[in-house]
């Protein structure tokens, strides 16, 4: 089915908002309706990419509860977690552990409108000890009950609404593209939009042609290729 020009404007409606510069690293996260629920969350937030340290031999997978999501928010794979942070950290992102030891802070107290990542710990066993020592700064969120921790995707959702909400009160939360490089923007705006002609260009070792102001590519491509776009 053609590309319609309302669902390319939604498209690029959504990029606009989305954010560089917010993003989770997932420590060992394996359960498929917590990664789906996470990443759904990350949509919903306007997170770009977000990162995850799975487990060797099992790479990370989702269920319903994504609703799409990882269509959405790329998801980097790592092999383990202190290359994706030390990476993260000389980007400038500020490192947020999860944990819930005595040095860690509220997370009210801290200030996310700079790049911010934050480190969820796995279902069962939290944070690494080499995650951990990674980090800049650790912090919880407050809890009253009975039970000790909340779901990780429930922490992950606070956190990042939590990001959001103080980005819009200080006026930086991305509206017209600004939150991500200008041509970042252009190539995922190209993937979203024709995804089968994306895996094809870079098949070919290409860079993805113009689109139009309506989403049309402005190109010749082969044809067997524009019959299915
Ligand atoms: N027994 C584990 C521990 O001691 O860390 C519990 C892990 S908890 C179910 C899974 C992850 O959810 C944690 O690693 C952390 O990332 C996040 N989490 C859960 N409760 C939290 C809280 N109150 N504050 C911050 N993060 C929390």
């Amino acid at each position: 089915m053609p590309l319609l020009p309302r669902r390319f404007h939604r498209l690029r409606a959504v990029l606009d908002r989305r954010m560089a510069d917010l993003t989770v690293v997932l420590e060992h996260v394996e359960k498929p309706h917590n990664l789906s629920a996470i990443l759904r969350s990350c949509d919903a937030v306007g997170v770009l990419e977000a990162h995850v340290v799975s487990l060797k031999g099992r790479p990370p997978t989702f269920n319903s509860t994504a609703q799409g999501s990882q269509k959405w928010v790329r998801l980097r794979d790592h092999p383990e977690p202190g290359a994706a942070l030390r990476n993260l950290r000389e980007q400038g992102f500020q490192l947020y552990g999860t944990h819930l030891g005595r040095d860690a802070v509220d997370y009210r107290q801290c200030d996310f409108t700079g790049p911010t990542a934050f480190l969820l710990g796995a279902e069962k066993w939290g944070l690494s000890e080499e995650a951990a020592g990674l980090v800049d700064r650790q912090l919880f969120i407050p809890m009253r009950g009975m039970v000790q921790s909340l779901n990780v995707s429930v922490a992950a959702a606070t956190l990042l609404f939590e990001a959001l909400r103080q980005r819009e009160l200080a006026g930086v939360a991305p509206s017209r593209g600004e939150g991500l490089a200008a041509e970042r923007h252009r190539q995922v705006l190209f993937e979203w939009a024709y995804p089968e002609v994306a895996a094809w260009c870079r098949e070919q070792g290409r860079g993805y042609p113009d689109l139009s102001a309506e989403g049309e590519i402005l190109e010749d491509l082969p044809r067997q290729l524009r019959l299915r776009c």
